[in-house]
């Protein structure tokens, strides 16, 4: 059985008929224990008054007195002592009672059959139509001995409220069943569209709505499964997208590779234009570096658990340093730099951090005019350090800073496609300022100026 459906009408099914059994082995014991004896009694009590009652009124019709007996639901045999035998109401199925019984009774004794019948397992023995299923009792009739036996007729026994009762238990189980069917039908239909919208993730279709509005468990399944495709579904987009970004930068500088090294090729060329386009080769192979470094250092971050490794050190200090490797680009371009920093003791991976303040510092110079300012600031609090670099250089608008920190992104600027950029710089920054707890923010105003906050948690 392979479908959960057949799986719930099988089981239901069986739990009818053991739960059937079981009540039914229940009643037979009860029957064997009590209610065996009781009838048995019953019996023996009818018997007897009909015994007395022949005894107590001499000289009436004895054959009508028993056939009325036998009218009002009673199977009687009567014996005498010459073995003439006669039955009144329907017949007896078997006639087994032995002759050596018969006797006993014309003795004088009586006879518990129906109390002592060799126990049949099954509470059917109350019905079994045997004559030695019987109460013997004796009597007299006009100075002869006789051996009555008696038990009540089964076909009298089933009333119409055994036939109510009977009917009631097979409707019941008709409709438990029925039911079943359905409420299996509407449990399963669910999970059968879930199996359905898993087979078209497995095929990389991210796009379908569950129709699964229940509230139930099911409802909680599909609702976890529809937020999980969303999610599949993004992680895909993102993806595609990077390697399409990806391609593209790596694209266009091998382009100018291949399309300069070509021009290098011809030999008229004077030696100022043969320099200009190995600057040109040299640029764009540096450019094509420090693409595939960046990238290599995202997916570290990325797939690492916890790439960090924390220590100690001065954070005031790396900042100094950072500014100190790019001294010359500020003396080339004449800029001003205020620097005011706290002396701050932080633990976290100076490795990374490095990466973020070179990539702020060189954003604030690359981003600005010559003859600007930068100002760098790094100072403690209660819980976290903050430091804050600001620029007197060309802003951005609010669409470029809704998108700053998104892989590949550069501001379609004239200045900032200048820069040969590669977008990849602020992913990078944000990626290591949230592995380290902290909050980047940045405020910019187009042609004014930029200021880009890092908060970093004290441990
Ligand atoms: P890039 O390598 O292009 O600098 P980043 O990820 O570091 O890549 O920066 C993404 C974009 O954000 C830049 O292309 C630029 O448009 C904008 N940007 C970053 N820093 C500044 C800044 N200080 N001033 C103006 N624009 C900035």
């Amino acid at each position: 059985m392979k479908s959960l459906y057949g799986k719930i009408i099988v089981i239901t099914a069986a739990i009818m008929v053991i739960s059937g059994l079981v009540a039914f082995l229940t009643v037979n014991t009860y029957y064997h224990q009590q209610l065996k004896g009781q009838n048995d009694e019953k019996n023996m009590t009818i018997a007897r008054s009909v015994a007395s009652f022949i005894e107590s009124n001499e000289g009436f019709d004895l054959i009508a007195y028993l056939q009325t007996q036998s009218a009002v639901g009673y199977k009687l045999y009567v014996v005498n002592e010459q073995g003439e035998e006669a039955f009144y109401g329907e017949p007896f199925r078997e006639k087994n009672l032995s002759w050596k019984v018969v006797e006993q009774v014309l003795n004088g004794e009586v006879y518990h059959g129906m109390r002592d019948l060799p126990s049949e397992t099954f509470v059917t023995g109350f019905f079994s139509n045997e004559s030695a299923n019987t109460v013997g009792v004796p009597f007299t009739y006009e100075g002869e001995t006789y051996a009555l036996f008696l038990r009540p007729d089964i076909k009298m026994l089933f009333t119409e409220v055994h036939y109510i009762l009977g009917g009631m238990v097979l409707v019941m189980a008709v409709i438990s069943l029925l039911s079943m069917l359905m409420v299996a039908k509407k449990l399963i239909d669910p999970i059968t569209k879930l199996t359905l919208a898993t087979q078209k993730v497995g095929e990389e279709q991210f796009s379908g709505t569950l129709d699964i509005n229940s509230k139930d468990e099911i409802g909680q399944l599909a609702n976890s499964f529809q937020r999980m495709t969303e999610k599949l579904g993004e992680n895909d987009r993102i993806r595609k997208e990077f390697i399409s970004d990806v391609s593209h930068d790596f694209q266009s500088p091998l382009l100018n590779i291949k399309g300069y090294a070509e021009l290098l090729l011809d030999e008229e060329l004077s030696e100022e234009t043969r320099k200009g386009y190995a600057n040109v080769i040299q640029s764009e192979t540096e450019r094509l570096s420090s693409l595939t470094k960046q990238l290599l250092l995202l997916t570290s971050l990325d797939q690492l658990s916890s790439p960090l490794v924390k220590k100690t050190f001065n954070l005031g200090e790396q900042l100094k340093e950072t500014i100190r490797k790019y001294r010359w680009l500020l003396e080339e371009k004449e800029m001003s730099l205020s620097m005011d920093l706290d002396e701050v003791h932080f633990v976290g991976d100076p490795a990374f951090l490095e990466k973020v303040w070179e990539n702020l510092v060189l954003n604030a110079l690359k981003y600005t005019e010559a003859g600007g300012s930068i100002d760098i600031e790094l100072t403690e609090q209660a819980h976290q350090v903050t430091v804050r670099v600001g620029d007197s250089g060309i802003g951005m608008d609010e669409i470029a800073l809704g998108r700053i920190f998104d892989r590949f992104y550069r501001a379609d600027d004239s200045r900032t496609q200048e820069t040969g950029g590669t977008g990849l710089g602020l992913s990078i920054v944000q990626q290591v300022v949230k592995l380290h707890g902290g909050t980047i923010d940045v405020a910019s105003q187009k042609g004014e100026g930029t200021t880009f906050t890092v908060a970093l948690p004290k441990l």
